[in-house]
């Protein structure tokens, strides 16, 4: 399609296509395992199908549903709060059903960020976080995590406040690096908010895969952050359902008020059939949930025996169901930057990872870190490390 003659002024016009659609293409262009994008490539519990199967063959279940989501959903999503952080939130007037978290980042930022406020992100940062703050007229202010664990620096945190500061975007289990903010940095975080009157954005999305015994803590569970924050959660991620796009927002009544005039007027609701089965599905079974973690600590330490042996050097991920992998000792790979190490590893070796560059502002100099999903089939993953010890060399150097 040509460039409109009058000339558009982008609005973002450094923000190319997604990296996730980028390597998902890539990958399925040249037949490589699809390592990149974060979704399963196994199907949603059966209980969840069924449920949606049921709505679908009762008929009656086509229509807008309320704005904010069916009751029943959030009143399922109260209890599971109730039940894993032993908190009350109200569903009638705190919870919000959306279209995917994505909705809901993008809506809690028009709900909060006025023009040239100053919003922290923490590089390497989610790609949708950036991209949304502008668009509401905001600053990004990106603040790096501290090597090697990939923490908040306090100190550096409470440096970067300045009165223009307006909200914080938090993010753990954290994509892409998996690592969790522990209840001490939380509270300090939620101390810090009050202290200077800021909104959290809380991104949780990953919260019921945490491994090695850790627990997820919830930013609901911090009284501080409870009273300012936006709390975001998937079903798309806990489901195993990336697809059906449905998520939702916990967040104090006057902020969901917000967040309400906001989402009325993006998806305004969503998909009904979809609503109804899982609030249908949570009902009966809380089994999947309570499995999630150990499930996923399975196909992580399968992936890390798979890939032991190629080159790779990997800090177990704490949790989320990606895996970074540092390619630096990796003889046929070592001298490429990531983003073209993950394209070349794509298209010569038949597998597809994300380049973690692409989550910096500024990326570290001579990055050589990829990150990899393992939410993949015991066939996928085997397969995957069998293309990488054929190409790369059992040891990581070039056959
Ligand atoms: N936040 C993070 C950290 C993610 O990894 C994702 C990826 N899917 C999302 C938000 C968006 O979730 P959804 O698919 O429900 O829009
Ligand atoms: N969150 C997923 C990931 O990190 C991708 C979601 C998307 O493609 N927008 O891979």
């Amino acid at each position: 399609m040509k460039a409109p003659a009058h000339g558009l002024a982008s609005k973002l016009p450094d923000v190319g296509t997604t990296i996730f659609s980028v390597m998902s293409k890539l990958a399925s262009d040249h037949n490589a395992i699809n390592l990149s994008q974060g979704f399963p490539d196994f199907e949603p519990p059966k209980g969840l199908l069924d449920a949606l199967q049921a709505r679908l063959s009762q008929g009656g279940y086509h229509q807008y549903p309320p704005m904010h989501g069916i009751a029943d959903l959030r009143c399922q999503i109260a209890e599971k709060v109730r039940r894993h952080y032993r908190v009350t939130v109200d569903p009638e007037l705190d919870i919000t059903v959306t279209s995917g978290a994505t909705e809901a980042l993008f809506v809690a930022m028009q709900a909060v960020v006025q023009p040239h406020d100053e919003v922290i992100l923490f590089d390497p940062a989610y790609d949708a976080y950036d991209p949304a703050v502008r668009l509401a007229g905001g600053i990004p202010v990106h603040l790096a995590l501290k090597a090697p664990h990939f923490t908040i620096d306090l100190a550096l945190l409470r440096a970067a406040i300045t009165p223009k500061t307006r909200l914080l975007v938090i993010n753990s289990p954290h994509n892409p690096c998996g690592s969790l903010i522990d209840a001490e940095t939380l509270k300090a975080i939620g101390q810090l908010a009050t202290e200077f009157g800021l909104y959290v954005l809380s991104d949780e999305v990953y919260e019921h895969m945490v491994f090695d015994d850790a627990r997820h803590i919830s930013a609901l569970e911090i009284p501080d952050l409870k009273d300012r924050s936006f709390v975001v959660s998937s079903f798309g991620k806990t489901y195993h359902a990336t697809g059906w796009k449905v998520a939702y927002c916990i967040a104090p009544e006057a902020l969901t008020r917000e967040f309400r005039k906001v989402h009325q007027f993006v998806t305004f609701t969503t998909h009904t059939p979809s609503q109804w089965a899982i609030a249908d599905f949570m009902a009966s079974d809380q089994g999947h949930v309570e499995n999630l973690s150990a499930f996923y600590q399975d196909k992580r330490d399968r992936f890390l025996r798979l890939f032991d042996g190629l080159g790779f050097r990997m800090r177990p991920s704490p949790g989320t169901y990606f895996q970074l992998a540092d390619y630096s000792g990796v003889a046929a790979l070592a001298h490429l930057p990531d983003t073209d190490c993950a394209v070349a590893l794509t298209k010569n070796y038949g597998v597809a990872a994300i380049p973690v560059s692409v989550f910096y502002d500024a990326p570290p100099k001579s990055s050589r870190v990829l990150r990899f999903c393992f939410a993949k089939s015991d066939e996928t993953l085997i397969e995957a490390a069998r293309r990488l010890a054929l190409g790369l060399g059992s040891t990581g150097t070039a056959p």
